[in-house]
């Protein structure tokens, strides 16, 4: 799986980097970053359940 998140769209509110610390992060308080665009099947269900919390719609998985 591929995970994008469209930085325009997000808002920083750190749910996704709760979920998954794995793949996302917020860093100098206000940038989110995608530590892991390419994560493992084993986060699959984590990255899912962070795309589907984001208030925003930021976070885009492709296959
Ligand atoms: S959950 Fe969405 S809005 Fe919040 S930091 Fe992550 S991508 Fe940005």
């Amino acid at each position: 799986m591929k995970v994008s998140v469209d930085k325009d769209m997000c808002a920083c509110t750190g749910t996704c980097a709760l979920i998954a610390p794995e793949v996302f992060a917020i860093e100098n308080h206000s940038e989110l970053v995608v530590l892991d665009p390419e994560p493992a099947d084993a986060l699959r269900d984590l990255v899912v359940d962070a795309a589907e919390q984001c208030p925003t719609g930021a976070i885009e998985i492709t296959e």
